[in-house]
């Protein structure tokens, strides 16, 4: 008999089999149960969370013809969706069908009654890829939908699914499986076949998957091909090479405690291993630049790498502008592999460097909390700009949150009225690309603005809160609007965004510094910085590098 991959084999097909979702599954039981059945249902989530089988199951539960919480597996209905020739339940894969016509097709159909079933499910795996004109053609059917039509739309990315679309559904996200609950069913399975394991090769094998059942049990296949029915951490290691994301925050813990011979014995062990440092390397970066967005929006679903509970860890109990610095360390050491004949000693030079940073100005007001002395807290914006994460911001006073004040007057010395007509007039057509696929995102984002200034390379807007200014500040950083200013403005420019009252702020010290002629020289933007030139200018070199 043929070989049948695993993840084929043990794809879920009832409720109680799908892995973590508890949350999801347990509302959508509630829905059928209490007959409050959406029309159109968005799932989000990682690849391999289970969004297409939970999809499935919903649709086998809503045509099952037995009356029980749970789809039985045994009706007309329920056979013919497990194996996959239901009339009534059409999968479409909008990677692959993106065009207009297939969705028109969709909605000449939508309106027969189903042939078989009591509901017709449409099943829209990647919707986010669907092309603008089929995402319009399909708005006005989820508007009014037949009575026996159910969308369920799956999406890896849901900020690319059009706002219009997202508010006509029921979304529910699907979360990483946590190592524990994969864990489980990863050990079912095995034992179902009769694989031997040992139990830390299955948590290394949850961990590579890094929540993704699918890919969890491609793993197990591999090893298993490798070691002849056996789960070994030894096959797992020779296969792989990798090092799995808590060891990497074990040995960032490492160096925030300052164990230098914990942080060289563990190099050696990787060595030993035949780990690829330069990944190892951007992946401790990944970490920590996730920890610090965390910080800033608190929502691990922004997190693609950590899980909830290594979000916490992967703080190392340090401020963002540490780990900001360890970063920029990380960064700094990555370009030098370039130029570097033995990348594993530069790496043991960059985590000793590491240990060094320290952020003296949250230690002193540690040290000061308990007394009144608060003479050496900071009070201006230059010097708490990152020190501080924003649950911490309001005890201090500062006038420039998001960006370095210092910069961004210069950079309102570098602008000027030319450009800024120029513009003002090009982002009138803003409004063209909210219902964009591309540009929806950003175009969204820049919905509220105003045009504060314009610069050659750079415009500086204003706009409505915090959090949108850092939403758009960290996608920038990503060099992510420089192609749709092309597209908006003809030129590429650099976005920064202020909220409107530290654009008051920022304009009344402007002429106030131009009155005392203490204005900053024009800051030069170049469009093409390598990233740690834009983390120094973004948040002010100052701030991120201590200097002894
Ligand atoms: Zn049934």
């Amino acid at each position: 008999m043929a070989y049948i991959a695993l993840y084929r084999k043990y794809r879920p097909t009832n409720f109680e089999d799908v892995a973590g979702q508890k949350h999801i599954v347990k509302t959508l039981q509630n829905a059928v149960q209490q007959n409050r059945i959406a029309h159109a249902y968005l799932f989000c989530g990682p690849r391999g969370t289970g969004k297409t089988s939970t999809a499935k199951i919903f649709a086998k539960m809503i045509n099952c013809e037995s009356k029980t919480k749970r789809p039985c597996g045994k009706c007309d209905n329920c056979l013919a969706i497990q194996q996959g020739n239901h009339p009534d339940i059409i999968e479409i894969d909008a990677a692959s069908n993106n065009g207009v016509d297939q969705v028109r097709d969709l909605i000449e159909k939508v309106k027969y009654a189903p042939l078989k079933g009591k509901y017709k499910v449409y099943i829209i795996d990647e919707v986010h890829m669907m092309s603008s004109g089929a995402f319009n053609a399909l708005l006005k059917t989820i508007e009014e939908p037949p009575a026996h039509v159910i969308f369920i739309f799956a999406t890896t990315e849901p900020h690319k699914v059009l706002p219009t679309i997202i508010s006509r559904c029921q979304r529910y996200d699907f979360t990483k499986i946590s190592v524990k609950d994969m864990m489980e069913s990863i050990k079912k399975i095995l034992e179902k076949e009769n694989i031997q394991y040992e139990e830390e090769a299955v948590r290394l094998v949850c961990q590579l998957a890094d929540g993704g059942m699918r890919d969890a049990l491609s793993i197990v296949d591999q090893v298993i091909a490798y070691s002849l029915d056996k789960l070994t951490c030894e096959a797992i290691n020779a296969i792989y090479g990798i090092v799995t994301v808590p060891e990497k925050i074990e040995l960032l813990q490492m160096v925030s405690n300052q164990d230098a011979k914990g942080c060289m014995q563990k190099i050696n062990e990787f060595a030993e291993r035949g780990i690829d440092i330069k990944r190892c390397t951007n992946d401790m970066i990944e970490i920590l630049k996730e920890s610090v967005i965390h910080d800033y929006t608190k929502d691990a679903s922004l997190c693609t790498i950590l899980n909830k509970d290594e979000i916490h860890d992967a703080k190392l109990g340090r401020s963002t502008k540490e780990r900001l610095s360890m970063i920029e360390e990380l960064i700094k050491t990555y370009d030098q592999y370039r130029f570097a004949s033995n990348i594993q000693s530069y790496f043991e030079v960059c985590l000793l460097n590491m240990m060094s940073i320290e952020d003296k100005e949250v230690n002193v007001s540690r040290e000061t909390s308990s007394t009144d002395d608060i003479s050496d807290i900071p009070e201006t914006a230059e010097e708490s700009v990152i020190d501080s994460p924003p649950e911490t911001k309001q005890s201090v006073k500062k006038e420039i949150k998001g960006l370095d004040h210092e910069y961004m007057l210069s950079l309102l010395v570098g602008a000027n009225k030319t450009y800024k007509h120029e513009d003002l007039s090009k982002l009138e057509k803003l409004s063209n690309y909210y219902l964009s696929p591309a540009w929806a995102r950003y175009a969204n984002l820049l919905r509220d603005m105003n045009l504060v200034a314009s610069g050659k390379e750079y415009i500086i807007v204003g706009v409505k809160n915090e959090a949108i200014a850092n939403e758009i500040n960290e996608l920038d950083a990503q060099g992510a609007f420089i192609d749709f200013m092309e597209v908006l403005l003809s030129k590429k420019k650099k976005v920064f965004a202020i909220t409107n009252e530290e654009q008051k702020q920022l304009i009344n010290e402007f002429i106030q510094r131009q009155k005392s002629h203490t204005l900053p020289e024009a800051a030069s933007v170049k469009l093409e910085e390598d990233s740690l030139e834009l983390v120094k200018n973004l948040f002010g070199e100052e701030n991120i590098e201590i200097k002894e």
